[in-house]
């Protein structure tokens, strides 16, 4: 309605401007006054990327060049603002809701795909851009049916019903769609001889092939995608694991963000009635719930290589394209400081992490666990592990009482899932031992976490190109997708 209300205006004003200035919404929806459309548009979010991460990462790398004042790409964009992220239902958000209002313009309830407030389908900024005939994509270091990804491609009244998700998806006629998550699209009968999650026996890559996709499905086909050169109205699904991409920091046979926008963009460009492409860093907000400050770092600078992907593309382009980079919502209550360290800090301590904790977990923690009891379990067992893939090393006799403490629960199995509130405190839900290992790293540098979940302090917004002026001051997440809509629909 709102939408409406302001395109109305638009026309209106730009026909008869001397009573469009005497009115006071039109001052309100001054940002459509403008006479260029965004033909392209980029739409990149960092999931759980507020300005604590992008400080964070900032202060990372300052920390190798002994400055406090270096800044990510996007930071230097001249339009900027601040983004509230609440949900219709709760003051800190999901990523459905967060990912609804962005994708629709509209506030919904957490869990929520792209339905309203009383489970109604809403119309996503991907659809118009498919009626104004330009190509679109999706792409993200996540599952594809995950939250952010799925709100701009299906509709369903609950974020959980993955396999639904992926039904809509391989229907919405996407033109390029690439991340993770074949799992829930390939039948357990699969040629691939990979893993499936769907529990009916359909194949919904196969279905996609039918409509004419060309498919790259597992990591096995990461080179042969890398090396694909995309030609005019081609429509590709790639899908590089069962379930999320690995984390920047472990590096993985699997294509890299900004890999996948470069292909996308590859391919989208070449649509002349222009494209949407969305852009997920995924698993910024994973390492956050998991407090692994390093492995939020990493997937950030991911990120930030393919928002310069985008910016490349802009720099050709400048004239007819939108680009914006956003969060969805802070997570894990990180800050830069906390009480043990004072006015301390010390970021070089992060520098020698080599591995996610998700990684050291499955590749050598697991395995020490299922070797090992109360009776012969001992940290110093673990020191070369703790300094060859953390950096830490010197450990203090506190560190080492309460690393202890970690291994004895984790071998025990003791409530990993925290159902006394004391333990879930301290590690959330996680591996006892593997939390205790960032934690520790995370005193040192000087860097806290007051939470495993989101929470509501705003994101930044940056914008560059066509309609970037509309990113000013403080206004809500579902703002961009009037800012998006207005782009793309001006003189439309
Ligand atoms: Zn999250």
């Amino acid at each position: 309605m709102k939408r409406k209300l302001i395109l109305l205006l638009a026309i209106t004003c730009s026909c008869f401007s001397i009573f469009a200035q005497g009115s006071k919404e039109l001052t309100i929806s001054n940002p459509i006054l403008t006479n260029k459309n965004a033909k392209n548009v980029i739409l990149l979010i960092g999931d759980g990327m507020s300005i604590a991460q992008i400080a964070t990462t900032d202060a990372f790398l300052g920390a190798s060049e002994n400055t406090y004042d270096k800044h990510l790409n996007f930071e230097n964009f001249k339009n900027q603002g601040l983004t509230t992220t609440y949900a219709q239902d709760r003051l800190i958000t999901d990523s459905a809701a967060a990912g609804t209002a962005l994708a629709t313009g509209s506030k919904t309830y957490c869990g929520g795909i792209s339905v309203d407030i009383n489970k109604n389908n809403l119309k996503t900024i991907l659809e118009y851009a498919q009626d104004l005939n330009k190509s679109t994509g999706i792409v993200t270091s996540t599952r594809v049916t995950h939250a952010t990804p799925a709100v701009f491609l299906a509709n369903n009244i609950d974020r959980d019903a993955e396999n639904e998700i992926a039904v809509d998806e391989a229907y919405s006629n996407v033109t390029f769609l690439a991340g993770g998550g074949y799992r829930n699209f390939i039948s357990p009968n699969n040629s691939y001889n990979l893993k499936s999650k769907r529990t009916d026996d359909r194949d919904l890559i196969v279905e996609m092939e039918k409509m004419g996709y060309i498919s790259f499905i597992g990591e096995n086909d990461t080179t042969k995608f890398l090396n694909y050169n995309p030609k005019k109205d081609d429509k590709i699904v790639g899908l590089f694991a069962a379930s999320h991409l690995d984390y920047a920091i472990d590096k993985a046979n699997q294509p890299t963000l900004s890999q996948m926008t470069s292909k996308a963009i590859e391919t989208l460009s070449q649509d002349n009635d222009g494209f949407f492409l969305m852009v997920e860093g995924g698993r910024i907000d994973h390492a956050c719930h998991a407090n692994d400050a390093v492995s939020a770092i990493e997937d950030t600078l991911a990120f930030e290589e393919a928002v310069q992907v985008a910016i490349d593309f802009y720099n050709e382009n400048p004239n007819d394209t939108l680009i914006i980079v956003t969060g969805d919502h802070e997570t894990g209550g990180l800050t830069l400081g906390f009480a043990a360290t004072a006015y301390e800090s010390a970021y070089n301590q992060l520098q020698n992490q080599k591995i996610s904790y998700e990684r050291y977990g499955i590749d050598y923690f697991n395995k020490y666990k299922k070797s090992h009891d109360l009776s012969n379990c001992s940290v110093n067992d673990l020191i070369g592990d703790l300094d060859y893939y953390f950096g830490l090393n010197n450990l203090s006799q506190d560190e080492i009482i309460s690393l202890d403490d970690a291994l004895k629960r984790s071998i025990a199995g003791e409530i990993i899932k925290g159902s006394q509130i004391n333990d879930y405190l301290l590690y959330g839900g996680y591996e006892p031992f593997i939390m205790e290992i960032t934690h520790i790293l995370n005193k040192r540098a000087g860097v806290a976490f007051t939470s495993y979940s989101h929470t509501a302090v705003p994101v930044g917004t940056f914008a560059l190109g066509v309609s970037s002026e509309k990113v000013n001051g403080m206004f809500d997440n579902t703002d961009i997708f009037n800012i998006i809509y207005d782009a793309m629909f001006a003189n439309n």
